[in-house]
């Protein structure tokens, strides 16, 4: 009669050495060490210092000579799991759905060296996943993670916010905190747009209407600079920062300064003047830069709080 449990197809788990058998869920075997698993288990090191039971005891518990341990797992988790916990071996997770699933055994089992190789492999989703990602990383109290995620939320508008089945399984909380920590970016991002102490005064002399650029004057309007000098700002410089500050209130990071639309209007409104058309792509480009950098290291600072209450 043909054996109910198959050998794990990789060869990792076939050593004829192995001197333990775990057996996933779906009746997979992976003849393994002991003493592997006892270092990246807590809970395997102490199932392994009891003393091994008689063979006659149970056939269940024996095979081939070695003891065989039921695990809950289903065979593709315990793979990845257990390549985690063999020094010649690298693995690679591909999925969210992957990492997740050695997560929760890394943690149930006490593998810590574990749960921090596979937690490394959720920054690859952050980009496209942060909702996913941030979910996850609060599930698994994973700070780092959960702070890169958060942040990469602010590219979006809080809502609408497309449903990801992670957000079943995190407490309201930890929506609550970052919707607290979005709404702490916007208004900062905001301020950086409405406050101009943080451009030199080079930088900012160039939206300078002066005395030639008679068709960009700002109504007479002087804006305030850095130490005390006031210019006669360009107005469609000026229309800029306000549109910059009602777009930063949505998406309150760097990237949205440097929105093609954005800056598109800029273009056109500098265009009717002979003075300004020649110059502005390029001045503006290079503002944009200083004024994304300004608006990320101001956000930087926002605390995304990620205790529970
Ligand atoms: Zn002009």
């Amino acid at each position: 009669m043909d054996s109910p449990f198959s050998l794990a197809r990789n060869q990792v788990f076939d050593d004829s050495e192995a001197d333990v058998i775990l057996q996933s869920s779906d009746n997979v075997e992976f003849r393994t060490y002991k003493s592997l698993l006892s270092l990246a288990s807590p809970m395997f090191h102490g199932m392994f210092a009891l003393p091994a039971p008689h063979k006659s005891d149970s056939t269940d518990e024996m095979r081939d000579g070695l003891p065989v341990v039921q695990m809950a797992e289903e065979s593709t988790t315990l793979e990845k799991l257990l390549m985690f916990c063999h020094p010649a071996h690298a693995p690679t997770l591909n999925t969210l759905d992957e990492i997740k699933g050695v997560l929760a055994t890394a943690k149930k089992y006490g593998m810590v060296g574990a749960e921090e190789r596979a937690a490394r492999f959720l920054r690859q989703f952050v980009v496209n996943e942060p909702l996913r990602v941030y979910c996850i990383a609060w599930n698994f109290q994973l700070e780092e993670e959960a702070r890169l995620a958060a942040r990469r939320l602010l590219a979006s508008p809080l809502l609408p916010r497309r449903h990801v089945k992670e957000l079943n399984y995190v407490p309201a909380i930890a929506l609550h905190r970052l919707e607290e920590y979005h709404y702490s970016c916007q208004r900062t991002a905001k301020t950086v747009a409405l406050a101009y102490g943080w451009i030199n005064k080079e930088a900012l002399i160039r939206f300078d209407a002066g005395l030639l650029c008679y068709s960009c004057t700002n109504g007479g309007d002087m804006t305030p600079v850095c130490n005390g000098h006031s210019i006669s700002a360009r107005s469609w410089w000026i229309d800029y920062m306000k549109a910059a500050a009602v777009a930063l209130q949505e998406r309150p990071c760097g990237a949205t300064v440097k929105d093609p639309e954005l800056l598109n209007n800029v273009f056109r409104k500098a265009a009717h003047c002979t003075l300004c058309r020649e110059s502005v792509f390029t001045e503006m480009t290079e503002f944009c830069e200083i004024f994304a950098r300004e608006v990320d290291r101001a956000t930087e600072l926002v605390n995304l709080e990620l205790e529970e209450a």
